[in-house]
């Protein structure tokens, strides 16, 4: 049996350390809030007080960590963790970080002979908890299959985006269509229910038409049209303003290093910037529409 090492048990880490678990991994878990480990500890798992604590035998480390410099400082520098693995253990970070961090992670775990994959994924909670998620990875294609009976017990797809970073990229531009989409849904919506419409009504058109898209099939903006959706719970949970404004974030910093236009990109990233500071940022990013709607404002 496999020992995996488990870093950040937010809301996408926890259900993905509970199916390793499923899978008959050996999980050992470090989350700096330590209540969230409960759960995980009760399906089988063994609970940390540190990084370094939960990587002692691991074969594999997982990350699934908030930003850049979370992964950073949990894994560079001289106290970093890399310093404390065996060599041949490989890393696979899942968190939403620039392609440039990755390739640092990528770099220095070279350095030390540890083998590293960027595979942030897509697929929200309600993947992560399916086990469904669509991982998107950067690294070597022997590192990538060392890894896939791990990412098969968490996720559906797996995709090969590329060289060390090239997940991270990839991702990133997903991450971009997907906060356009997202604005451009709770715009339309908006602009149908002021006229007249009742957005269930329009909702099913658009989803059997050319509006269709993801944001709209699956974190539906307006309130209490589906139970399963942040809309129906006060927008909590899900995938939150805050980690949207920091992918778009990414995305601009990656257009201006690569001398790209993203025009769309960037208003999207003002306005999530603008419902962050409205006091925002927890919320699941479909929340966006309070900033559109002033009916849904409240
Ligand atoms: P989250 O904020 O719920 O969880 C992050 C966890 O990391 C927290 O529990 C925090 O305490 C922990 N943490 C931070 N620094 C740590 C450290 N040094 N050591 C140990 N634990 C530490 O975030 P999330 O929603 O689970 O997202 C995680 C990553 O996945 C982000 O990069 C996000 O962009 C990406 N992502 C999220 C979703 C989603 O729907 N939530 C979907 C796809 C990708």
């Amino acid at each position: 049996m496999q020992t995996v090492g488990f870093i950040g048990l937010g809301k996408m880490g926890a259900p993905m350390a509970l199916n390793l678990l499923k899978a008959g991994f050996a999980v050992q878990v470090f989350d700096r809030l330590s209540d969230l480990a409960d759960p995980i500890v009760r399906a089988g798992a063994t609970n940390h007080n540190n990084a370094h604590s939960a990587s002692v035998n691991a074969d594999i480390m997982i990350s699934m960590l908030p930003a850049s410099e979370h992964v950073e400082s949990l894994y560079l520098g001289a106290t970093g963790l890399l310093q404390h693995l065996t060599p041949g253990t490989l890393i696979i970070d899942c968190s939403t970080i620039a392609p440039a961090s990755a390739r640092r992670l990528h770099d220095a775990a070279d350095g030390l002979g540890l083998a590293a994959l960027d595979a942030p994924v897509s697929g929200g909670t309600t993947g992560a908890q399916a086990g469904t998620l669509t991982f998107i990875v950067g690294g070597l294609a022997t590192n990538l299959q060392r890894a896939r009976p791990v990412l098969n017990a968490m996720g559906k797809n797996i995709f090969h985006a590329g060289d060390a970073g090239a997940g991270q990229t990839a991702k990133i531009a997903n991450n971009m269509m997907l906060g356009i989409m997202m604005v451009g849904t709770a715009e339309a919506l908006s602009l149908g229910v002021a006229n007249g419409l009742d957005p269930k009504v329009l909702s099913e058109i658009m989803t059997l038409s050319s509006g269709q898209n993801w944001a709209l099939d699956h974190k539906n903006p307006w309130p209490g049209l589906n139970t399963n959706m942040p809309a129906a719970n006060g927008y909590q949970g899900g995938f939150s303003v805050d980690h949207m404004l920091k992918d778009l974030g990414l995305a601009a910093l990656t257009a201006l290093q690569s001398g790209r236009a993203t025009p769309m990109g960037e208003l999207a990233r003002n306005l999530f910037a603008l419902h962050a500071q409205q006091g925002h940022g927890d919320l699941d990013l479909s929340s966006i529409i309070k900033l559109i709607d002033k009916k849904n404002s409240g």
